[in-house]
């Protein structure tokens, strides 16, 4: 990743305090018991375990004033109103999957909303929606829908809470037929930074139903989502085709990567594909899989694998949905319900390519000779996911860049870096990850790559144009009118300065 150089312009937390009051814990704690609301504070025993993030790079960074643990949408109201008559700022916390631990806000003494007790999801068969509150999480959605017969397209891992998710775009294997998490989204209730509650669509508050589909923690807390479903397919086609060499030259990893990205342009929306370069980037494995049946897909591939050469490794086997589902999120079940997911040490960055500008083929081998000379302590792994979100006919670039918050609808890859340790995080860690960056952006000046934030970069500088692109000012407009006090305000939240504290 671009070498930690990020310039400290001025601190988070003194922005911050411009925009809100000074707090007072006991003013907050009254309140909370007077509005007889569930919550912990430091001194209980599980402080510690519910105060631990998912990234453990940020383990102690934050301490928030009190954890809030809602049942009911009057709560959530009673818990911003209780946080604006201290004076401190608020964040929800849905599954806690945030790369920069953000459900903790980014600065110590902040109201934490966690959806831990609001996890239902009901299946509304008489309009094939769904009612999902934002702590469920991922594996139990796609669990609780198949019950029905129904599924919508999400990320991979079973542990991801819906309540982000669904807040800043939501893509998985699926997205190119269904669309991103956010497009799914037919309507959702939310409490305002005031405590007034709003339930938002295409024609209640459309200002806020669109901010929220791609920036929803700046907007407000969303305690519930409706998401129109899909029927789930019977069955669908795993396949992984890996290309294993241990002298995988520069040209031939450039080679393998263009014609991938080359043949992306015309891949058919059912086939969900990601190449994966794993550790050492010996191993690239191209796999996902196929909305549609064996014959479709043999002919399919067939056309992958001429632009792409004959793999090491082949894998191709009919899965049911969930099967399928289970084996790309590397588990054994996709419940979450009673086994924690378990806490990593990582650093993971991203960029967005558009279509009309494809990676370069020096590029590339730029990034092939970066990975194989550049050293990494030997506690840490990566990998590098070139995630095909576009081509010709995927509905996430169906939708226009102004539909929705999230802009990114004219791109073809989503590329996310992403390095993890056993050990202590280091500075030459990050750097590398920094480099593989630097590395592939080579020979590309002149072209404009965005980034994700679901896969959230608290380094990264211009996130407002790399997130948002020309939404930025829209939302910014909106987030003055909806949230003026900057009561949700925190670190790369619309409105927010463009340095953060790591
Ligand atoms: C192991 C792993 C795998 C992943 N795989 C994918 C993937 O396949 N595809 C993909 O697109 N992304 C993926 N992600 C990224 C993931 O989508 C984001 O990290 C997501 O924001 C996590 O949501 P959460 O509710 O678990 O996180 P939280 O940490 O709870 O929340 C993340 C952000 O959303 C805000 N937020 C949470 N709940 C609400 C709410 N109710 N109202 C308003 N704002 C809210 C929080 O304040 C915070 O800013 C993955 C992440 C991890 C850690």
């Amino acid at each position: 990743m671009l070498a930690f150089a990020f310039v400290l312009l001025c601190t988070l937390a003194s922005a911050l305090a411009n925009q809100v009051f000074l707090g007072s814990s006991s003013t907050l704690t009254s309140c909370l018991v007077n509005n007889s609301l569930n919550f912990e504070v430091s001194h209980n025993s599980t402080w510690p375990n519910d105060t631990t993030p998912f990234n453990l790079r940020y383990l102690g960074h934050y301490t928030p004033a009190a954890i809030v643990y809602p049942t009911l949408t009057s709560h959530v109201v009673a818990a911003v109103k209780c946080a604006n008559e201290s004076g401190i700022h608020v964040s929800a916390l849905s599954g806690g999957h945030s790369y920069s631990a953000s459900g903790y806000g980014s600065q110590n003494g902040t109201l934490v909303i966690m959806f831990r007790d609001m996890a239902q999801i009901t299946y509304n068969s008489s309009d094939a929606t769904a009612t999902i509150q934002p702590g469920a999480r991922l594996g139990d959605v796609a669990l609780e829908l198949n019950k029905h017969g129904r599924a919508m397209a999400h990320g991979l891992c079973p542990y991801v809470g819906v309540g982000g998710h669904a807040g800043f775009g939501g893509w998985g294997l699926s997205s190119r037929s269904w669309g991103l998490l956010i497009d799914q989204v037919v309507a959702a209730d939310l409490v305002l930074a005031n405590g007034t509650e709003r339930h938002v669509s295409d024609l209640q508050y459309p200002d806020l139903f669109w901010a929220i589909r791609g920036a929803s923690s700046s907007f407000g807390i969303v305690t519930q989502y409706i998401f129109k479903t899909h029927q789930a397919p019977a069955t669908v086609i795993r396949y992984a085709y890996g290309y294993q060499n241990p002298n995988l030259s520069e040209d031939a990893f450039a080679k393998l990567l263009t014609s991938y990205q080359t043949w992306g342009y015309t891949a058919p929306k059912e086939i969900g594909i990601v190449a994966n370069v794993w550790n050492g980037g010996k191993l690239v494995e191209l796999g996902g899989y196929y909305m549609g049946n064996l014959s479709d897909f043999t002919r399919i591939s067939c056309s992958l694998l001429q632009a792409t050469g004959s793999p090491n490794t082949m894998y191709v086997e009919n899965r049911t949905w969930v099967a399928a589902l289970i084996e790309v999120a590397g588990a054994t079940t996709l419940s979450t319900i009673g086994k924690p997911d378990d806490p990593r040490t990582f650093f993971a960055k991203s960029l967005v390519t558009p279509t009309h500008s494809p990676l370069k083929n020096t590029s590339l081998a730029m990034f092939a000779r970066y990975f194989a000379q550049a050293s990494i302590p030997p506690t840490t792994s990566w990998f590098v996911q070139f995630e095909l979100w576009g081509g010709r006919d995927s509905v996430i670039m169906s939708i226009p860049a102004n539909g929705t918050a999230y802009p990114h609808r004219d791109h073809l890859w989503t590329i996310q870096f992403y390095a993890y340790s056993d050990a202590t995080w280091s500075e030459t860690d990050t750097n590398f990850v920094n480099g593989m960056v630097s590395a592939i952006t080579y020979n590309m000046d002149g072209t404009t790559l965005g980034a994700y934030a679901n896969y959230i970069d608290p380094t990264l500088t211009g996130w407002q144009s790399k997130y948002y692109a020309g939404n930025y000012a829209r939302l910014a407009a909106i987030q003055k009118e909806v949230d003026p006090r900057g009561v949700f305000m925190k670190a790369q939240n619309i409105g927010a300065p463009e340095i953060l504290p790591v």
